[in-house]
């Protein structure tokens, strides 16, 4: 495909992954290797990098056949084979008649065209059914990575790289690359892979930084440095934007944060109904960097704290004291309100506590969550104690994931009580009333509600998961995005059954997974019991305003109506009704 001519419009379409607008040149990573700098030419400058270019693979052929006769010296004349494979992908006239045409339209040096040229090729094998095609992307990426190298041989002077503010675009990013990103320069991400409920999406929200996922085959259509609008709202990236599209999200820009500022001013306001029935607003959080976003937010408290990240971004699980040096952090920082620390949730998209000898043919339904704890019991006793531990500075609730059944609470539940007796013995101060709780997010968990209730202090629902379980629909998959549907009837059933379990046993209910941040169900959500709903905390103070407009009566005939209802965007439809009515001006 070639490239499109400069300065027209472009826009493609994702799926909205993190809401806001961010303007400003687009930077593409690759996956493989890293990409070279990149700057723009003039035009007169092109038949020079093209000539860069010739050198450059002059210099790598050279290489090569130097290495290829060593080789043969050494041990005869086969081995030396590969390195002639090499040449002859190295002189593929194709690539070069590419890079020499692409020089010229796109205007940029000479390293980073090839360099873009080389991922279009292998992207494209990587692609490809054919595994021993797909393996050769092995052999590419070794002469690419010998080119890009030769360019290096020049003499020429560095040019400015593209290290301010920027949009960055890639294949796909892993929540670890998302923790790791210098995050002072990125205005936004765009993917061609993810979709809303992935970790890497979840995360983009709690920072505040506007993405938008699954586009897919686009980065290979995109010029690194042009000017972009990413609309994290509606899901688009638009490349070369007209003036009148840059004016269009500008102004966009400053209605929504005059939104934001007059709904922040209210904070403080308790999140009540507006025939007083109180849900409580309380945030998700991954890393220690968002407590200070957490406690500005105005959340009353942390509803989810995934201790994954905290525990598995070293090199080394943290070991007990460490483990409860972290969580008392957090909760003195959040005190006098609660933190619902969930245990290690490893595995799934997230990150893997070991690697395992093979990878899991399906990950999703794998050793994730409390399998993973139950399988390490040291592990697992650690990070038990180290909760009881914090739970002796302030409010604290712990609670676990991926249960599917009874014996997996009872097995937790005894190991917690005899860490408590340990704790006990050696006078260190806990809290023996601490409340533990399930994560509800496995089918099977929330059909058997009403057996859970009766081990366990709350529930917090996992719709993320409760979502892909019920539909067999991966979350993080965006070819079935369209069926992950959080209203579909069989999701919304599993949650009034939880929930009126629950409430039946005298137990609570909160919601925890994104729907929970999702305020076009709010009334839904309310109307069918949630007490808590723990959000990221750029969403909280907005869910704290729907809450303060709606009337429980009314969510609750809403949710009434809505399990009657038999398909998913008729009971989307019925909330947004609602949130239109009493807040329309917060919807996106
Ligand atoms: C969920 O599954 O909804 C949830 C909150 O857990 P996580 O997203 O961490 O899997
Ligand atoms: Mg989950």
């Amino acid at each position: 495909m070639e490239p499109k001519p400069p300065h027209s419009e472009v826009t493609f379409l994702g799926i909205p992954a993190s809401p806001g607008i961010a303007i400003g040149p687009i930077y593409a990573v690759s996956r493989g290797f890293a990409a070279p700098e990149v700057f723009e030419i003039e035009p007169s400058q092109v038949p020079h990098e093209q000539e860069r270019f010739s050198q450059a693979l002059d210099r790598t052929r050279q290489q090569l056949q130097e290495l290829q006769q060593r080789m043969e010296h050494l041990a005869g004349s086969e081995p030396g084979d590969i390195f002639e494979v090499h040449i002859m992908l190295l002189e593929d006239p194709a690539v070069v008649k590419r890079v020499h045409a692409a020089i010229a339209s796109r205007c940029q040096n000479a390293e980073y065209v090839f360099f873009a040229t080389m991922q279009t090729y292998l992207e494209a094998m990587r692609r490809v059914a054919d595994p021993y095609l797909r393996e050769r992307t092995v052999d590419i990426e070794d002469v690419a990575l010998r080119v890009l190298r030769a360019f290096r041989n020049d003499n020429e002077p560095r040019h400015p790289g593209s290290d301010g503010p920027h949009i960055l675009m890639a294949f796909d990013l892993t929540p670890s690359d998302t923790v790791g990103m210098d995050r002072r320069h990125i205005l936004g991400f765009v993917t061609e892979q993810g979709s809303v409920n992935s970790h890497t999406a979840i995360l983009a929200r709690a920072f505040g930084i506007p993405a938008v996922v699954g586009l897919e085959g686009s980065i290979l259509d995109v010029t690194t440095l042009s000017l972009t609008v990413l609309d994290g709202y509606a899901g688009k990236l638009i490349v070369h934007p007209k003036p009148e599209t840059l004016e269009h999200y500008r102004k966009l820009v400053i209605d929504k944060q005059r939104i934001r500022a007059q709904v922040e001013s209210h904070r403080d306001v308790a999140t009540e109904t507006t025939d007083g029935q109180h849900v409580t607003v309380s945030a998700n959080m991954e890393l220690l960097e968002e407590l200070e976003l957490v406690t500005h937010s105005g959340a009353k408290g942390i509803g989810l704290y995934r201790t994954e990240f905290t525990l598995l971004s070293g090199g080394e699980i943290p070991d007990e004291l460490a483990q409860a040096h972290t969580y008392t952090r957090v909760v003195e920082a959040i005190s006098p309100h609660r933190v619902i620390i969930r245990t290690l949730d490893a595995g799934g998209d997230k990150l893997p506590v070991e690697p395992l000898t093979e990878p899991e043919p399906n990950p999703f339904l794998g050793w994730r969550g409390i399998r993973v704890s139950l399988a390490r019991p040291a592990m697992f006793r650690d990070q038990l104690r180290a909760i009881l531990r914090a739970s002796g500075v302030g409010p604290v609730a712990m609670m676990f994931p991926m249960v599917s059944g009874i014996s997996e609470v009872e097995c937790a539940r005894e190991l917690i009580a005899r860490c408590m007796d340990e704790l006990d013995r050696e006078g260190v101060p806990f809290d023996r009333a601490i409340p533990v709780g399930i994560m509800v997010e496995v089918p099977s968990a929330a059909v058997c509600a009403d057996i859970l209730a009766s081990l366990v202090d709350f529930f917090s629902i996992g719709t993320n998961d409760l979502i892909q379980y019920t539909v067999a629909a991966d979350r993080v998959n965006p070819h079935v995005a369209d069926l992950y549907r959080p209203t579909h009837p069989a999701v919304i059933r599993l949650i009034k059954n939880t929930i009126d379990a629950g409430r039946d046993h005298g137990i609570w209910t909160g919601i925890c997974g994104e729907m929970a941040g999702d305020i076009r169900l709010t009334p839904l959500l309310i109307g069918l019991g949630a007490r808590e709903l723990s959000v990221g905390p750029q969403q909280v103070p907005r869910v704290g305003e729907a809450i303060r407009t709606v009337n429980h009566a009314e969510c609750v005939a809403l949710a009434d109506e809505a399990m009657r209802q038999t398909r998913s965007h008729d009971i989307l439809n019925s909330s947004l009704e609602i949130a239109r009515k009493c807040y329309g001006y917060l919807l996106d």
